[in-house]
């Protein structure tokens, strides 16, 4: 496949380009990048974040595009409801825990779980971790408990509390690729299973950057060389936003995450969007309801999606709805509702006939105490042992172990 010749935008149609669809496919860019944009940092200066860009444009993939061709085979299989899909890893990876012992551990939990898993069906599993790049957060607000501009993950700020390192800096962008394409590096070292790798489709500049140009379908349109797999985030999916539009553009297999504001027609308006050819599995829809409330939002969803035609994987996140703040102040959230969330998610495509395709968690393989509850039963007092997370709270190698029993029941069940 050949990379996407980036064209700089004043130069509108005066180039003849070699293959005519890079002109329609640069000025689709345009358009989508012109929409706008939630999340998106303010760099201090801006010629700066645009020679970055630039260089990255320049810069070495992460992932090859073959390797996501077969990830999209894959997948399609989870959405006909012949496979299932393990997706997980840090909420943020940071720059310091880029480490071959934090990144193994976590490649060696989502192992486990995916043994615990497949011995439980007969379906193929397909593992997708939440790594080589998960480097960019959406936040709830701009600023932080001491006013301070709010940490917005390792390729934008810094997390240490002072105004400087709180300041967006578009070199970090240099260094997130960097950080991922050694990330991927060990991935592949890691042997065994495949293991694809994913992250949030959230910073535009990053995004916009290692493309190739990708004919092979029913319309010219751009593969992402910097992960196997994106998703746009339940804060950016405006569908006259600049996320969606630019997901529209994307070769790659897609995710939208859905919270309980969703609406049946709304999903029904993404499934159209992102999935214009009914290409089983290019599109993932990743319910992120909580646990009071999957059993009842998410039918009428799933129901009108079915009825539309579309083969999408269904997939359930059992954490962002159900995240809560513990008396001491710890931002946490209980096993136990992880585990009813992705009950009541199993019940749903259980009683609708439909193929519950896989679950997106937020773990490591680490020691951390972070979320309540489990076998070894994490209490409020234990969270501030060793409460690690640069955003919120993961499983930890022995709750994510335990979550794969339980939904390992669900699946033979
Ligand atoms: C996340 O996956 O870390 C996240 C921010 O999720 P959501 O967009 O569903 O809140
Ligand atoms: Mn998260």
């Amino acid at each position: 496949m050949r990379r996407f010749p980036h064209r700089p935008a004043d130069t509108g149609g005066q180039i003849h380009d070699r293959h005519p669809e890079d002109g329609v496919l640069n000025r689709r860019l345009a358009e989508a990048l012109a929409r706008p944009a939630a999340q998106q940092p303010c760099w201090p200066v801006p010629e700066r974040a645009r020679a970055v860009v630039e260089q990255l444009q320049q810069a070495d993939p992460i992932v090859t595009p073959s390797d996501t061709a077969r990830l999209s085979d894959r997948l399609a299989s989870a959405a006909r409801g012949e496979a299932f899909l393990l997706q997980g890893g840090d909420c943020a990876e940071t720059f310091a825990d880029n480490t071959v012992s934090h990144l193994r551990a976590n490649l060696r939990v989502l192992a486990r779980m995916a043994d615990v898993l497949t011995h439980a069906t007969d379906l193929p599993l397909v593992t997708i971790a939440r790594m080589a790049g998960q480097y960019a957060k959406p936040r709830s607000n701009a600023v932080d408990a001491s006013g301070l501009p709010v940490y917005r993950g390792d390729i934008i700020n810094s997390a240490e509390p002072t105004p400087a390192a709180r300041t967006p800096d578009p070199q970090r962008m240099l260094r997130a690729h960097v950080n991922a394409a050694g990330a991927m590096e060990l991935v592949r070292r890691f042997g065994g299973s495949e293991v694809y790798v994913s992250h949030e489709l959230l910073l535009l500049d990053y995004e916009r950057t290692v493309l190739w140009a990708d004919d092979s379908g029913p319309e010219a349109r751009l593969m992402s060389g910097l992960a196997h797999f994106l998703w746009i985030g339940e804060r950016t999916r405006q569908l006259d936003g600049a996320h969606i539009a630019f997901a529209e553009l994307l070769s790659n297999p897609v995710g939208i995450k859905i919270g309980p504001s969703v609406t049946a027609e709304l999903a029904v308006e993404y499934v159209e969007r992102l999935d214009p050819h009914c290409t089983p599995g290019r599109l993932t829809l990743v319910s992120r309801m909580g646990n009071g409330l999957v059993r009842d939002v998410l039918p009428p969803i799933v129901e009108k999606v079915s009825a539309s035609g579309h083969q999408v994987i269904w997939q359930c996140d059992p954490m962002h709805g159900n995240t809560l703040q513990a008396g001491n102040g710890f931002k946490t959230r209980h096993f136990d509702d992880v585990v009813d969330e992705i009950a009541g998610f199993f019940e749903v495509h259980r009683e609708l006939g439909t193929h519950p395709g896989g679950i997106h968690v937020e773990v490591t393989g680490e020691d951390v105490t972070e979320c309540l509850g489990g076998a070894s039963g994490i209490g409020e007092r234990d969270l501030p042992t060793r409460y690690r997370t640069a955003c919120d709270p993961r499983l930890n190698a022995e709750q994510s172990v335990e979550l794969a029993y339980f939904v390992a029941e669900m699946l033979a069940g």
